[in-house]
């Protein structure tokens, strides 16, 4: 069938984004095609976008990571496997972003990024900012009916990933105090909730004022304006030392997180937004009994897990814009702008 879909056929701003007709062929066996009704905007649609220098993506390719959808049409041996799971065409459904081959020992053992044929819908293969999309049964979850279509899109990547950090990585335990950077991004609104549910004490960084009441609300013990001040003076101040550091900043933040940690401390990142190259005083890893961490999204099964606390109201995405589908590069511009407070959705 013809579908309408958001391509990118060279890398670079956001002109080129462009809105192009493309044949989307049947679902293959075991696959579902999904009417695609939400897809929220995480960093990674950045690169993908501007490319990463010594990194191939397979352009031309349509992107969007996070999809949300109704099921329209299901391929050769798809309702069976379905059925179980209460999904059927006119089903919402989430689809997990992640993909791989299900069988290897790195999926068996449940956490399928380490598979070595592991992939992201959207970065390594087409996504989601199409009117259509076609997806492995695997993929689909049930969408919860108490969570909008938006909600569930802004939950998946940046919530899958935070868990991993926190509670898979990170290991945190209640009481915990954690330094949580960039706080108004969607992997660190997501590590708040999460490290506030597991009963952690929880500083944040922010770069402008009009974000620290945001970051309150959140349930955000403490929250620093790095712009005005170091964040290290801060936690002194508060007289806080932090056992657990997020740390997706990367260059411009990297050595002082190292050197905020209390003997016996994590570090985890999943990220570096200002550049990757840091320089670590080895002493303060092995003096202090310190770890560093580093994950990038995390196992199928947790998703399930992460919907069902959404589900409850226990964690609760933050949206900053919803855009229609159309305005694809104004929501581009908006993320990288870093203006915005949480996620940014398109939808159709
Ligand atoms: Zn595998």
């Amino acid at each position: 069938m013809k579908i309408k879909a958001w391509r990118i056929e060279k890398h670079g701003g956001v002109e080129v984004l462009q809105r192009k007709d493309l044949d989307l062929p049947d679902p293959g066996p075991m696959q579902v095609r999904v009417k695609v009704q939400a897809v929220a905007l995480n960093h990674l649609d950045l690169w993908v976008r501007k490319g990463v220098p010594g990194h191939k993506f397979p352009l031309p390719m349509t992107p969007g990571c996070d999809v949300v959808g109704k099921v329209a049409a299901l391929g050769p041996g798809s309702a069976e496997s379905l059925a179980k799971d209460g999904i059927q065409v006119g089903s919402e459904v989430v689809v997990s972003p992640g993909v791989s081959c299900g069988h290897c020992e790195a999926c068996l053992s449940g956490f399928d990024p380490l598979c070595p044929s592991y992939g992201i819908i959207g970065e390594t293969m087409d996504g989601g900012c199409a009117d259509f999309i076609n997806v492995s049964v695997a993929n689909l979850i049930l969408k919860p009916a108490s969570l909008s279509v938006t909600q569930a899109a802004a939950l998946l990547i940046p919530y899958l990933t935070a868990w991993t950090m926190l509670v898979r990585k990170a290991q945190l335990k209640p009481g915990e105090n954690v330094l949580v950077h960039a706080g108004g991004s969607g992997v660190s609104i997501a590590c708040i909730e999460i490290a506030k549910m597991l009963g952690a004490t929880v500083i944040t960084t922010v770069g402008t004022d009009d974000k620290i009441a945001k970051a309150k609300q959140l349930g955000a013990d403490h929250v620093i304006n790095y712009k005005q001040t170091r964040f290290r003076d801060e936690l002194k101040k508060i007289g806080k030392k932090v056992s657990i550091v997020v740390d997706h900043v990367g260059s411009e933040t990297f050595a002082e997180s190292i050197k905020s940690l209390t003997w016996g401390g994590r570090l985890v990142t999943c990220g570096a937004t200002s550049g990757p190259m840091v320089e670590i005083d080895l002493r303060h890893i092995f003096f202090k009994n310190i770890s560093i961490l580093g994950t990038t999204m995390g196992s199928k099964g947790d998703l399930h897990e992460i919907l069902n606390l959404a589900a409850q109201g226990k964690l609760k995405p933050v949206i900053d814009h919803v855009y229609p589908m159309d305005q694809l590069p104004q929501a581009h511009e908006r993320l990288e702008s870093r203006a915005a407070f949480g996620k940014l959705v398109v939808t159709q």
